[in-house]
């Protein structure tokens, strides 16, 4: 009889420091999140007082994680603002299309589903074997912005997280020659409305995770049919094998898109380097050209890094 309260004792008492220690965690992750979210809203001037945002839903965990923690700091924000979620069905076969009303009435979130066949289009466009991801993001901006119209909507709210946005950088360089990343806040292509990212801090990582907690009814990406893109794949494994090998890299690397010196890259219309003339001024916070460069990152990192690692 002792045995057994003997050894069932320490096991008890294990699974319970356990569910204390993933309370502790997700909490944690909750507080990073919001706070994340909070920071690059009020870096960017995301919301303002009296917006209505169209939070777009795609079955995604980035997008359900977006919508969850935007309600979670709307019921404590200083501003008044509305959220409205917006899911595009696009007709691809197999789409569960009972799983996303079912999750945002539930919510009692205010909702949106716009069905639009773009699916039936990009196969009839687009010959076999052949990418269609180029048609289908175009028809499905069209629709979005449509619908943000129709509803009212003064900002889109889209669930790209930091990794996305690194990943775009690398993608630019590597294949476009640009130095070039997804804006945290842009004005649409038609100059009609403002496209908003708030996960702009946020590691997918934290997204992983939270989804996770949350349960959210993941709607899987692959029902089109189409392969993930291959490079985006290649430069996401490239950062995650980083991360793995080099802690710190991928969140100095973020830092340094908010970071910019235009006087020590080579793009002349950014700086006036033909223009460029001794002053014969000395000054001490001067470019020191023959000096080896310094590396000290973190004492320079602005508040990002901080947010991204607190
Ligand atoms: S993966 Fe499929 S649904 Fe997504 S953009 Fe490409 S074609 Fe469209």
């Amino acid at each position: 009889m002792n045995a057994v309260w003997i050894d069932e004792a320490p096991a008890a008492a294990d699974a319970t420091a356990n569910s204390l220690k993933i309370e502790r965690e997700t909490h944690k992750l909750e507080k990073r999140l919001c706070r994340q979210v909070g920071q690059a809203i009020v870096d960017y001037n995301m919301i303002e007082e009296g917006d209505k945002v169209m939070v777009c839903v795609s079955g995604g965990k980035d997008s359900y994680a977006l919508l969850d923690i935007l309600l979670k700091l709307k019921a404590r924000a200083p501003i008044h603002f509305d959220i409205v979620a917006v899911n595009l069905d696009q007709k691809q076969p197999g789409f569960p299309e009972e799983v996303l009303p079912k999750y945002l009435s539930d919510l009692g979130v205010d909702f949106h589903i716009e069905n639009q066949d773009t699916y039936s289009i990009v196969k009839r466009v687009i010959p076999e074997g052949k990418t269609t991801c180029g048609l289908c993001s175009r028809l499905r901006r069209g629709i979005l912005y449509r619908v943000a119209d129709e509803l009212g909507a003064t900002k889109v709210a889209l669930g790209h997280h930091r990794d996305d946005m690194l990943q775009t950088f690398f993608l630019n360089m590597f294949f476009a020659a640009k130095l070039k990343s997804m804006p945290p806040k842009l004005v649409s292509d038609d100059g009609k409305h403002v496209v908003i990212r708030p996960l702009a801090y946020v590691a997918e990582k934290d997204t992983v995770r939270w989804a996770q907690h949350r349960e959210f009814p993941i709607i899987p990406c692959t029902l089109c049919g189409s392969q993930e893109n291959l490079q985006r794949k290649q430069v996401g494994e490239m950062l995650r094998e980083w991360d793995r090998k080099y802690p710190g890299r991928i969140e100095n690397m973020f830092s340094a898109m908010q970071n910019v010196v235009p006087s020590h890259l080579l793009d002349g219309t950014l700086h006036d380097f033909k223009g460029l003339k001794a002053t014969g001024v000395a000054d001490e916070n001067g470019d020191k050209a023959f000096d080896t460069p310094s590396f000290d990152l973190l004492s320079q990192a602005p508040a990002a890094l901080r947010i991204v690692q607190g």
